[in-house]
């Protein structure tokens, strides 16, 4: 079924992603990633192109026949790379960077918003607008929420949000809903420990915050362990803890402890989170640390709206494509969250592939095969809204 789809301008697409690929930029800096988007994106003739958006972020609009009549429906795609080396030293667009690489997939995900560029340029919506949004920093789950503070995002008044993100392990194709919660939330925890360093062979003169930062990993698990009192997965994983500098004439004078925080519920997380404050100020306190506690990374649960998700399944369907039901919300979170948050909309799956490797995994690459059906799978989206 799917290898009837077609797009205008294929190869041209294809060629495209790989260009991308081939000059991946690390979040908050995609200014050349979001030239080359703006640039490819003049051919189609957008009414409307807006640069700069939350920093780097680009929206190109295209008018239904009647604009004046229909609501307005954005797509979201995301400009940023990873801090990975990549490991297909074969494939011929691979990195120009040795230590940045598009391992999300997100090259894929802008290629396909110039897919629906050109389709919308050979035939436009009968009613209202289309918004192809390509949002910065999605990695550290900062763009969104920049580009939601941008006057001249806002202004544009979207009625609808869908984003869509390929997925490892699924069927090529296959499309993968879900109501409610579709990823979790998280955040980030930092606890920065201050003692006081002295000679190693005078620890008394000194306050190393060891023992503290010992406890505190353990008290932390402990946190995340007692499972009843949250109501819905709830998970905490210590990411980094450091303890002074190596030297062996030094007792250390600092420490820091790093975790994730994740979790379905929102409720869950902020009790989690409370929870964790407050163990580590104990700790803190009983070992009389001088001390910060900061969050950052921090990304709301991604949650669909029930129409958005009957939308998305019609316009599969239409398109020929497998529609698969998720039993349970991705573990990952995706800041994608934000415009959920504030708009109906959703997000969802597509399959890369069985056999295709993880996200982030330095040997992943985006299936090009999906252009063509992600493309014609937004169009028929943004059909079953404006061509009622
Ligand atoms: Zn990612
Ligand atoms: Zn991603």
């Amino acid at each position: 079924m799917t290898n009837q789809l077609k797009l205008p301008h294929h190869n041209a697409l294809t060629a495209f992603r790989h260009e991308l690929h081939r000059h991946p930029d690390l979040s908050g800096r995609e200014q050349e990633t979001a030239e080359r988007i703006a640039a490819f994106l003049k051919q189609y003739h957008p009414d409307q192109l807006l640069i700069g958006l939350g920093g780097t972020g680009v929206a190109a609009v295209f008018n239904g026949i009647a604009l004046s009549e229909g609501p307005t429906v954005l797509f979201r795609a995301e400009l940023d790379a990873l801090p990975i080396a990549e490991a297909n030293s074969s494939l011929p667009y691979k990195s120009i960077h040795p230590t940045i690489a598009h391992t999300c997939g997100h090259d894929g995900h802008m290629a396909i918003l110039a897919g629906l560029a050109s389709l919308l340029h050979r035939q436009k919506p009968a009613t209202g607008r289309v918004i192809l949004l390509y949002q910065p920093a999605e990695e550290t789950g900062a763009g969104a929420w920049a580009v939601l503070q941008d006057k001249s995002f806002t202004d544009l008044l979207p009625d609808y949000v869908f984003a869509l993100h390929n997925l490892p392990g699924v069927p090529l194709h296959q499309v993968v809903v879900r109501q409610e919660v579709f990823a979790a939330a998280s955040t980030g925890m930092v606890i920065a420990l201050q003692g006081k360093s002295s000679h190693a062979a005078e620890p008394e003169n000194g306050l190393n915050p060891g023992e503290a930062m010992a406890e505190i990993i353990l008290v932390l698990n402990r946190v995340a362990a007692n499972k009843a009192q949250f109501k819905d997965l709830t998970l905490l994983t210590i990411i980094h803890a450091r303890l002074g500098d190596i030297a062996f004439g030094t007792n250390p004078g600092f420490a820091t402890v790093m975790a994730t925080l994740r979790a379905y519920k929102p409720r869950d997380l902020q009790l989690l989170r409370q929870q964790a404050q407050q163990a580590a100020t104990r700790l803190a306190n009983r070992y009389k640390l001088a001390f910060t506690i900061c969050f950052e990374e921090e990304f709301p649960a991604t949650i669909n709206n029930s129409d958005a998700v009957g939308v998305i399944q019609r316009a599969a369907h239409k398109t020929g494509l497998q529609v698969q039901e998720a039993g349970q919300p991705f573990r990952w979170s995706e800041d994608f969250g934000h415009f959920t948050n504030r708009y109906k909309g959703a997000l969802f799956g597509l399959g890369a592939g069985i056999s295709q490797p993880q996200l982030h995994h330095a040997d992943y690459d985006f299936p090009d095969e999906l252009l063509a059906s992600g493309a014609s799978l937004f169009y028929a989206i943004a059909q079953e809204i404006l061509n009622p």
